[in-house]
């Protein structure tokens, strides 16, 4: 076993391995807050479609590429998609009020609202539903419960009232939709997202594995393979969840809306559920909404917000999501500081433990995937055994550092690869650090093994690192070769 002489906790803990994901929106899309979002360690950016117009959302991409090259980084840009996201309509002065046991009438005419009358931008509301079924108003501090359906006329009771203002959200959590999750809205957004080459596409109220299907149907349409992240923010989703997985790259656990349709006691324990899953599969998971929420008004957390983003980060998920308070909020940039400094603080122990989650994947395997899973796992015990200072990942497509990525391994994962989008993409899965080697191809890699150590400080001479590359999401091309390298 070859003496370390240098500080190997710095040198593992240099990377965060919980990535940040920050939602842009007025409080934060100029350049200079981009710069300093992505210094504050920022590794994805969240375009939330719902808001803001096309010409405003190309020029955020060009900021946030600007500012990353200048920065030296990779990081990536996900497009989130509105989808059948429900809103109602403008209201003439703005906002109306709404008393418990009155009557209303939400109606799908093209009106515009005032006192007893909530114009619906959802066009098919009174096809789907049915009286006795509850209208739920931005983010559920409203209800209604349905009276009767005449024409295009629901009237309500209030049950939970309050002031309902312009565009708020509504829930139907009783009714069965019969909107497809890919409107015509997302597709021109669609289109946007292909012209201005983002990194993901994250599509909203996905309730079937055929949502994602058809988003990847129309991506191929336009000649594009971006990968699909599916939001899990309904009941059917939850219900649908293995073939969803297996259709997504990845999946964004959108807690606000999830915590709407579902009751919100229900949201720990299968956000729980979906990151073991995920990581069982081999994919990304984001942990999303509310994680820093009092910040949107103030510069500092309460401490069950601290509790959350450091509770994500125990249960190993791949990311942690800032949505209002880093695109509206006062104070972006403290948002993204917090969460770092909390999730740092979590890994320091982890570390420390010997072990980044709690529990291994490798015996709740799928049978399908147990030759790749236990070679992974084989793979992180080597690291732990062998005191290796870094796992090095040559990956083409990202699989590998992916796979890798999914047993959570001790010391940090670089991965390796001549595609600058592969790279970006990198950039969303836990503990992995994207490296661009645009020569790597029929290159030795004790070279590059070697140049990687110098440029990401891996350690002095002498240290070991793991060369980890050949996994495959299928079965027959899966062919893992792990090497030993003395750098
Ligand atoms: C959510 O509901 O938690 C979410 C992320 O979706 P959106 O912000 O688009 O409502």
């Amino acid at each position: 076993m070859p003496r370390k002489t240098f500080d190997r906790k710095a040198v593992a803990l240099q990377w965060r391995r919980t990535k940040i994901i920050a939602t842009l929106g007025p409080a934060s899309d100029t350049p200079e807050m981009v710069a300093k979002l992505i210094d504050a360690g920022v590794d994805l950016f969240r375009i939330n479609m719902s808001h803001g117009d096309q010409a405003t959302h190309r020029k955020t991409v060009r900021h946030v590429r600007r500012a990353a090259k200048a920065a030296g980084r990779h990081v990536a840009i996900l497009m989130d998609l509105c989808g059948p996201k429900i809103r109602v309509g403008n209201f003439e002065s703005g906002s109306i009020q709404l008393k418990n046991g009155s009557t209303v009438v939400v109606t799908t005419r093209p009106v515009t609202g005032k006192p007893g009358l909530i114009p619906s931008q959802y066009k098919s509301l009174h096809k789907d539903v049915k009286p006795g079924e509850r209208i739920l108003l931005d983010d559920g501090n409203l209800a209604l419960r349905v009276v009767a359906v005449k024409g295009k006329d629901v009237t309500c009771k209030v049950v939970e009232g309050g002031v309902l203002s312009n565009h708020k959200g509504m829930n139907l959590p009783n009714s069965k939709l019969s909107t497809s999750a890919l409107t015509a809205k997302d597709r021109a957004d669609v289109q946007l997202a292909v012209e201005a080459d983002v990194d993901f596409v994250a599509l909203s109220f996905v309730r079937h594995a055929r949502d994602v299907q058809q988003l990847a149907r129309y991506l191929k349409r336009l000649d594009s393979n971006i990968p699909i992240v599916s939001k899990i923010e309904h009941p059917d989703a939850v219900a649908n969840i293995d073939d969803i997985m297996n259709e997504s790259y990845g999946i964004m656990i959108a807690r606000g809306d999830l915590g709407i349709e579902l009751p919100a006691e229900k949201v720990p324990l299968i956000q729980r559920e979906l990151i073991q899953k995920s990581r069982q599969l081999g994919i990304p998971v984001i942990v999303a909404t509310q994680m820093l929420e009092s910040m949107m008004t103030h510069s500092r957390p309460t401490r069950a917000e601290v509790t959350d983003v450091a509770g994500a980060a125990m249960l190993s998920a791949d990311a942690a999501m800032l949505s209002g308070e880093s695109a509206a909020g006062k104070y972006p940039l403290q948002a993204v500081q917090t969460m770092d400094r909390i999730l740092r603080e979590v890994e320091r122990h982890q570390w420390q433990e010997g072990h980044f989650a709690i529990e291994s994947i490798a015996d709740r395997a799928q049978k399908f995937h147990f030759v790749r899973e236990s070679m992974a796992h084989a793979a992180v015990q080597l690291t732990h055994d062998l005191e290796v200072e870094a796992i090095i990942v040559p990956t083409h497509t990202g699989t590998t550092a992916r796979i890798m990525a999914a047993h959570r391994p001790l010391p940090p994962a670089v991965g390796v690869c001549s595609d600058i989008r592969v790279c970006r993409q990198m950039a969303l899965h836990w503990g992995i650090v994207p490296v661009y080697e645009p020569k790597a191809r029929g290159r030795n890699w004790r070279t590059i093994c070697t140049h990687i150590s110098k440029q990401c400080r891996l350690g002095e001479s002498g240290h070991d690192v793991l060369l980890v590359s050949g996994f495959n999401d299928d079965p027959v091309k899966n062919e893992p070769v792990l090497k030993l390298m003395h750098l």
